[in-house]
C-alpha cells in the first residue's frame, strides 16, 4: 500500500458511523447547551438534614421538564433519590425502599383525611425522609392505591403552598406546584429555612424565562381563566381557535 492509499484509508476509518450530534448537549442536565439551566443551580449543592424520596410515575419524566433532576442536582448527592414505577416497593428497589418505609422518620406527602400539616410536625423528631409521589393527580392516586406500604406511613400535607412559578404549563388549580416547587417548599419547612425554596427553584425560573423569551405564552391556571371568564367555551370554531391561540397557545402540549 502506498503512503497516499494508506492516508486515504486512515481518513476513511476515521469517519464515524453516526452523524455528529449538531446540538451540543450539557453533560449534566442533558439539555441543549443554549437551554441548559445548570448555571442557576446552587453552587455548591445544598447540604440539608432531610432527605427527599420521589416515587415517579414512568410517564412523568417526559411530561415534567425533569424538575426532579433540578432538585437532585441542587442538593448534596443522596439527598434526593428518584425511584420509577407504578407501585412501590417493586422488584427493582425492594430492599432500599423497604428500609425507608420501615423508618418512623419517614413521612409521605399525600392529602387524605388523616394527613397532618407538615408545618405542625415536631422537628425535634427528625431529620425526616419525605416521600413525594410524582405524576398527575390520577397517576398519584393510582400509585398510592397500589402501594399498601405507603398507607402505613405518617401522612402530611402542605398548607403554605403559594402559587406556582411554573408558568409555562397551565396548572389545573391554583396552588398546584411542580415536583421541584413542592419538594423545595417542604424542605424549607422541614429545615426551618424559608429561603431554601427560592434558591432551589432558580433553575425552573431560568427555564421558564428562556421559554417566555422565546415565544411561549405565560399561563394562568385553568381555575383563574374560568373565574375571569377567559377560558375558552364551546363557541364557534373560529373564535375558539382565536382564543386558543391567544390564551392557551403553548410551547408544550397540555396534558
Ligand atoms: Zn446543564
Amino acid at each position: 500500500m502506498t503512503t497516499m492509499e494508506d492516508d486515504a484509508w486512515q481518513d476513511l476509518i476515521g469517519i464515524s458511523a453516526d452523524p455528529p450530534d449538531r446540538r451540543d448537549k450539557c453533560e449534566q442536565c442533558k439539555r441543549p447547551a443554549v437551554v441548559c439551566w445548570c448555571p442557576a443551580l446552587p453552587q455548591p449543592p445544598l447540604a440539608v438534614a432531610s432527605q427527599i424520596v420521589i416515587l415517579q410515575h414512568p410517564a412523568e419524566e417526559k411530561r415534567s421538564l425533569r424538575t426532579a433532576l433540578m432538585l437532585q442536582l441542587g442538593l448534596e448527592p443522596g439527598k434526593c433519590v428518584v425511584y420509577k414505577g407504578k407501585r412501590f416497593p417493586n422488584h427493582k428497589n425492594h430492599a432500599e425502599l423497604q428500609q425507608i418505609f420501615d423508618s418512623p422518620q419517614t413521612l409521605v406527602l399525600y392529602p387524605s383525611k388523616d394527613s397532618v400539616p407538615l408545618e405542625e410536625i415536631d422537628r425535634s423528631g427528625g431529620p425526616y425522609t419525605l416521600v413525594l409521589i410524582d405524576g398527575t393527580w390520577p397517576q398519584a392516586k393510582a400509585i398510592y392505591a397500589s402501594s399498601p406500604a405507603l398507607h402505613r406511613l405518617r401522612q402530611v400535607k402542605l398548607i403554605s403552598v403559594g402559587t406556582s412559578d411554573y408558568i409555562i404549563r397551565t396548572q389545573p388549580t391554583e396552588g398546584c406546584l411542580s415536583t421541584l416547587e413542592t419538594a423545595a417548599q417542604c424542605l424549607a419547612v422541614l429545615e426551618a429555612q424559608p429561603d431554601l425554596r427560592q434558591v432551589l427553584v432558580r433553575p425552573l425560573h431560568a427555564l421558564c424565562k428562556y421559554q417566555l423569551d422565546n415565544g411561549a405564552v405565560e399561563h394562568q391556571s385553568k381555575e383563574f381563566l374560568m373565574k375571569t371568564n377567559q377560558y375558552p367555551k364551546p363557541i364557534g370554531k373560529r373564535l375558539s381557535r382565536l382564543l386558543n391561540q391567544t390564551v392557551c397557545g403553548s410551547a408544550e402540549k397540555e396534558t
